[in-house]
């Protein structure tokens, strides 16, 4: 095994560590689509990319939004 190879490995190690320690953000996957309700696939959160965008950009308007209660 040569430097570079040894170099790629590392590379890949890291990736998969920061892969499998990157904090999910949003709700755990339920099996339904976070935004209309359509059955997905297992640990999918949303059938299609327009209603995770759509789900997105609630939450941050939720989140922008004056608080009503205080
Ligand atoms: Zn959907």
């Amino acid at each position: 095994m040569d430097y570079y190879d040894r170099a790629a490995e590392l590379e890949a190690l890291s990736r998969d560590i920061a892969l499998a320690t990157r904090k999910q953000e949003g709700p755990a996957p339920t099996g339904y689509c976070l935004n209309c309700g359509e059955t997905v696939s297992p640990g999918h959160r949303w059938c299609e990319v327009a209603c995770r965008e759509d789900w997105e950009a609630r939450r941050r308007a939720k989140r922008e939004a004056p608080c009503a209660e205080c």
